[in-house]
């Protein structure tokens, strides 16, 4: 594996593949890897030829009161954990490089699918993803580009920039790879205790009691809401920002679920925000999920099946 600090290095590395008729796939990430971003690294070396990984951590899409000076940074553990994935081209440019002159006028505008969910709380954050993600296809120009669904809303987004700006390459989602007590792997994980990593598992748990009730034929998104809010009421260590059903494709807010939804959620434990997000299918669509893997497996991850508004 080769890293490249400078997008000339990369494209001249990039274009000797080219040359050769190999198919490229694509995983950018802000670095501190962990086993989320290995299975996207994993696929993405089962479905191409050559596999190129972005570190790079964007202040575009931080507030000022993000955590950008604090985010975990460590090239020398993610070029090792990259290498061993299968990555061929690990692209690790600082900030000057990807923005010279030290920020930029342009940014793409993702519409109301950036308003909504962790557009509310993070305002003009999915317009810095949209626009990295936009550089970085164009210095890369991947077959294929590979994201998680842990970001459902990112995912969304930029399958959404691909679609309206025509540009030429394939989005691939990927399966949210989660601790064994449901916790969604996270680089934002690092920065938990042990009293607020004990508490960290019941967003997950909550979500998937709701996805459970969905399954048994609740539709309404207030009940799966309140399902979601019953749960974490049990635990005082957590505390939820917001939990609401969205449309998997558009992700706009849905107050009945027909078919397929994304119920998505933010919390904090201690300083620490968490997001994670479950898929939720009504019944009428549950035999197509048969050949399908469960989102999250674990004990007490069906807690909420039953359940009902005052019979908690
Ligand atoms: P990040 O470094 O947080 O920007 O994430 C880079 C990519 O890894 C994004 O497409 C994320 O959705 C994906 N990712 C992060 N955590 C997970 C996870 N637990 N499971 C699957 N994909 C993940």
């Amino acid at each position: 594996m080769k890293t490249h600090s400078t997008k000339q290095l990369l494209a001249a590395a990039l274009a000797g593949e080219r040359r050769e008729g190999r198919s490229v796939g694509f995983v950018p990430t802000m670095g501190a890897l962990h086993e989320g971003h290995l299975s996207l690294l994993r696929r993405a070396s089962a479905d191409n030829d050559v596999v190129v990984a972005s570190v790079f951590v964007n202040p575009l899409q931080f507030a000022p009161t993000d955590d950008f000076a604090r985010y975990p940074r460590d090239l020398d553990a993610d070029a090792a954990l990259a290498a061993e994935a299968g990555v061929d081209h690990l692209f690790a440019p600082d900030v000057a490089e990807m923005y010279p002159r030290g920020s930029i006028a342009t940014r793409v505008d993702v519409g109301p699918t950036g308003d909504v969910g962790e557009g509310v709380w993070r305002p003009g954050f999915f317009a810095g993803v949209a626009t990295v993600c936009c550089k970085l296809f164009h210095i890369v120009g991947p077959d294929r580009a590979y994201f998680g669904q842990k970001d459902a809303q990112q995912l969304a987004v930029i399958r959404q920039l691909v679609a309206d700006l025509d540009l030429p390459v394939e989005i691939v989602g990927c399966p949210t790879v989660r601790e064994h007590d449901g916790l969604a792997l996270s680089s934002r994980n690092a920065y938990l205790d042990p009293e607020t990593r004990r508490a960290a598992p019941a967003l997950a748990a909550a979500l998937m009691a709701a996805r459970d009730a969905a399954a048994g034929g609740e539709g309404s998104a207030a009940e799966l809401r309140w399902i979601v809010e019953a749960c974490l009421e049990a635990e005082p260590g957590i505390h939820l920002q917001y939990v609401d059903l969205f449309d998997p494709a558009t992700f706009s807010a849905r107050e009945r679920l027909d078919g397929r939804g994304v119920l998505a959620a933010a919390a904090y434990v201690g300083g620490t925000r968490l997001i994670d997000n479950v898929e939720v299918v009504s019944p009428a669509q549950q035999p197509e999920l048969a050949a399908e893997p469960a989102a999250g497996a674990g004990a007490g991850m069906n807690a909420g099946a039953g359940m009902k508004r005052g019979a908690a």
